[in-house]
């Protein structure tokens, strides 16, 4: 199954470049896991599990960063315990409606989590006018084997995505 995703990805137009296609082809996530256990861990059920703080700090970015996109990673540990945010800079050409990590930002955060010995356990970004749903382009774009969290910039309603499938991940909050 993934043999024949890379294919296709190989044969893919790279003239956008997105925030997955970039990581793909020039970048190693960082892992402690193998690919095969994320995907295991990943196909099954399962819970993603967020401090009440980090949900705060990322509703209060998309809303302060409205009315453009923001984007970022959340490391943690277990693949599903989410410890740290680390916000990246948007670089799209459009930030309103579209995010595309900046490389130089986006290197850095995977070197922070690589030397907190973190690892990535969700991306994230906002949509400004809502709703926190993956739009037809996050689900074309999704290349990365962790999910996305996207949160409502207007009802600051944040819920996690697995947008290979576009199945929805239960999010649990920890206060
Ligand atoms: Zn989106």
């Amino acid at each position: 199954m993934f043999a024949g995703r890379n294919a296709q990805r190989r044969g893919e137009s790279t003239t956008h470049a997105s925030f997955y296609k970039l990581e793909t082809n020039t970048l190693e996530q960082p892992k402690t896991h193998s690919r095969l256990e994320r995907i295991t861990v990943y196909s099954a059920v399962f819970v993603l599990h967020i401090p009440k703080s980090i949900l705060e700090q990322l509703q209060a970015l998309a809303q302060s960063a409205k009315p453009l996109e923001i984007v970022g990673l959340l490391g943690g540990s277990e693949l599903t315990r989410i410890s740290t945010l680390i916000p990246l800079e948007n670089n799209a050409s459009d930030p309103t409606r579209r995010f595309e990590a900046d490389r130089h930002s986006l290197v850095h955060g995977l070197k922070i989590l690589r030397e907190s010995r973190l690892e990535l356990c969700a991306l994230y970004h906002s949509h400004p006018n809502g709703p926190a749903l993956p739009s037809k382009v996050d689900l074309e774009n999704a290349q990365w084997d962790v999910p996305m969290l996207i949160v409502d910039a207007v009802t600051l309603t944040v819920r996690a995505w697995r947008l290979v499938d576009g199945s929805e991940v239960k999010l649990e909050v920890m206060s």
